[in-house]
């Protein structure tokens, strides 16, 4: 029989604001903005909830924790990652690995992208060599190529215990 793996696919995005970073895997990143959001904003880990949801079939990141709940509210999007990580080692599976992408014209990630890797794979508390960050611009095209958001997109692989 063969393993029994899942795979999952997340989405995120936020608006830019006012503000001086930005929160990408749980890294502070330094930026001549913010992004809007009730929670921290941190779209790596936004998409990484759900790519992790998805794959364990429990649906997604907004029915688990409703911007409408006053307790979330500038929330660190870690203490998110560790009840989704609860989620799915509840539901029997282990990560196997994720990939997470940024889409952003700004900022770019240059050395950051080892400690945002890092942290990602503290979070889920596997090895570093299971998280793979990568990066791209939109070629100045639409709303994200004109810097009016960040947005980040993940893939995670799980493996029943
Ligand atoms: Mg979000």
């Amino acid at each position: 029989m063969a393993a029994d793996i899942r795979v999952g696919h997340g989405f995120d995005v936020h608006a830019v604001g006012p503000g001086d970073h930005v929160m990408l895997g749980g890294v502070r990143l330094d930026a001549p903005f913010g992004v809007i959001a009730h929670s921290d904003g941190d779209v790596l880990l936004h998409a990484l909830c759900d790519a992790l949801l998805g794959a364990a079939g429990l649906g997604d990141i907004g029915q688990h924790f409703p911007d409408s709940d006053p307790g979330l509210k500038g929330v660190s999007s870690l203490v998110l990652l560790a009840r989704v990580r609860g989620l799915v080692e509840a539901a029997g599976y282990t990560v196997g690995n994720v990939d997470l992408t940024l889409l952003a014209e700004a900022p770019r990630l240059g050395a950051r992208r080892e400690a945002i890797a890092g942290s990602v794979a503290a979070g889920l508390g596997i090895g570093r060599d299971r998280v793979n960050v990568k990066a791209t611009t939109l070629e100045k095209l639409g709303a994200l190529g004109r810097r009016e958001g960040l947005a980040a997109e993940a893939v995670a692989l799980l493996v029943r215990r």
